[in-house]
C-alpha cells in the first residue's frame, strides 16, 4: 500500500527532525528522506538555526542520482529567498525529483502553499497532509507562532 509506505517514511522524517531539538528554534524541526524504488537513498534534517534545511542536507548527502526519486518531508519545502540559506524548492526541481510527500503546509506567510505551487508548476507530483496532525504537534510552538499572522 502506497499510503502506508508514505506514512512510514514520514514517521522517519519525524525521527530525524527531533535530532534538531533545542538547536533549530525558533525554526521548526524538519526531517527529510529521499526514496527510490522503495529504498532510502538519503536522509537529512535541519541541524541548527541558520544552517541548511533538511531537504538541502538530504539532497547534498545523496551519493546517487536523484532523478525520479520521491522526497518526504514533514514540512512544505521553502521557496522564499530572504534568509541565510538558498530556498529548497529550486534545489528539488534541479535534482529532477519526481514526487514530494509532505505532512504540513508551512504556516509562514512567505511560504504557505507557494512552495507546493512552485513544485507542481515544475511538473512534480505533490501529496500533502500525511500525518499532518502529528507534524503539527511536533512543531506546536512553530505553528502557534503564526496563528495571528
Ligand atoms: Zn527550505
Amino acid at each position: 500500500m502506497d499510503a502506508n509506505r508514505d506514512k512510514n517514511y514520514i514517521l522517519r522524517c519525524f525521527e530525524l527532525a527531533v535530532k534538531g531539538k533545542g538547536k533549530v528554534e525558533p525554526n521548526p524541526m524538519v526531517g527529510c528522506v529521499i526514496v527510490k524504488d522503495n529504498m532510502i537513498l538519503s536522509e537529512g534534517y535541519h541541524e541548527f538555526f541558520g544552517g541548511p534545511h533538511a531537504e538541502a542536507n538530504a539532497i547534498n548527502n545523496a551519493k546517487e542520482n536523484l532523478e525520479g526519486a520521491t522526497l518526504y518531508c514533514n514540512l512544505e519545502p521553502c521557496c522564499h529567498t530572504n534568509k541565510k540559506t538558498p530556498p529548497c524548492v529550486p534545489l528539488i526541481i534541479k535534482n529532477k525529483i519526481k514526487k514530494v510527500v509532505i505532512s504540513s503546509i508551512d504556516p509562514n506567510p512567505l511560504v504557505n502553499g507557494k512552495g507546493i505551487e512552485e513544485l507542481r508548476q515544475a511538473g512534480i507530483e505533490v501529496i500533502v497532509g500525511v500525518l499532518d496532525d502529528k507534524s503539527k504537534k511536533l512543531n506546536k510552538k512553530y505553528f502557534e507562532s503564526f496563528k495571528n499572522v
